[in-house]
């Protein structure tokens, strides 16, 4: 099973030789990540007034990049901040992993709302701020524990429903994950599944979610989830694979209940799902729809599939 992820990642998890724990950009200048600050009073601190926009970079490619950066303005849009300008972002997102010369990389750019002035709550008196950085690419799950699957926590707790945050913009709106993991871990689960407010399932804490039943892949729609760039991949790939694919609710009865089921996220592609909450998910091991798109997923990002190479 997943026969290919430890080929394909062998030497790319971990830095490449002399490339660095993290860089990062503030306010015009390089620095070390571990130096970098968001200053205490600025609102996406004090607010979670905030979005971010994460990028992959794998074996000398940023994987959909131009969707990424159409995304990052999505959202800066949607929060009405105004965001640095496309020729910025772009030499921004390839300095950082030239900086710290990976090879594989998890490159993450975000804006505050900024810094308001004293006793103001005026949210339209701040100056937006726009900050970067790069690590060494990160895994929700390396690829040894996705060749076991993982165990998912399926909670009651519902995420922040779309009539309180727009889910397509990428926040920070995380309180509900953040506990949802805490319980997750009492339960000896290793992430958790949050519901949405219709009580189906919904997405979880950086990623989406998919079934498999009858040979046919389907996706909570994204009304009350984020359109994961992973996502949109995954129903890529079933349509040059000849997969059926649908975006509907999907119930905690049908998710338990699947033959096959599998997370995606930019941090770690294809995570296979064998049990929630105790309850073993098909046969309790990876599924073969899983491990054909898993496999698929990382052969073609290896061969550089919709990636744009780092600049020189
Ligand atoms: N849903 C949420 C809430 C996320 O934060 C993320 C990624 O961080 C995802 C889904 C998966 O999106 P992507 O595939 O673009 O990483």
């Amino acid at each position: 099973m997943l026969q290919s992820v430890g080929t394909l990642t062998r030497g790319m998890s971990q830095p490449a030789e002399a490339a660095l724990e993290g860089v990062a950009y503030v306010d015009g200048q390089y620095l070390s990540a571990s130096e970098a600050s968001v200053p205490l009073l600025d609102w996406g601190v004090t607010r979670s007034d905030a979005f971010q926009e994460t990028v992959s970079f794998w074996g000398g490619y940023f994987f959909r990049l131009d969707e990424h950066v159409e995304r990052f303005y999505r959202s800066a849009a949607r929060l009405r901040m105004s965001p640095p300008d496309e020729n910025l972002l772009r030499s921004v997102i390839h300095e950082l992993v030239k900086r710290g010369r990976y090879t594989s990389a998890y490159v993450q750019v975000h804006m505050t709302r900024g810094v308001p002035p004293v006793g103001s709550r005026d949210v339209r008196a701040c100056a937006n701020r726009f900050r970067a950085y790069a690590v060494p690419y990160v895994w929700i799950a390396k690829p040894e524990h996705q060749s076991r699957g993982l165990k998912v926590h399926l909670s009651e707790r519902c995420r922040i429903p779309g009539v309180s945050v727009d889910p397509q913009v990428k926040h920070y709106h995380w309180l509900d994950f953040q506990m949802g993991l805490l319980d997750a871990y009492d339960r000896d689960c290793d992430t958790v599944l949050l519901r949405d407010i219709d009580g189906n399932v919904a997405e979880g804490p950086g990623f989406n979610a998919f079934v498999v039943e009858r040979g046919k892949l389907t996706t909570p729609p994204a009304i009350h989830v984020l359109d994961g760039m992973t996502r949109r991949t995954i129903m890529d790939l079933a349509g040059i694979l000849g997969i059926a694919v649908e975006e509907r609710p999907v119930t905690v009865e049908e998710f338990v209940a699947a033959e096959e089921a599998f997370l995606t996220s930019t941090a770690g592609g294809v995570l296979p799902i064998v049990a929630v909450d105790g309850q073993e998910i098909g046969t309790g091991t990876v599924g073969k729809m899983t491990d054909i798109l898993h496999n698929e997923y990382w052969t073609r990002r290896s061969q550089g599939w919709l990636g744009t190479p780092l600049r020189p």
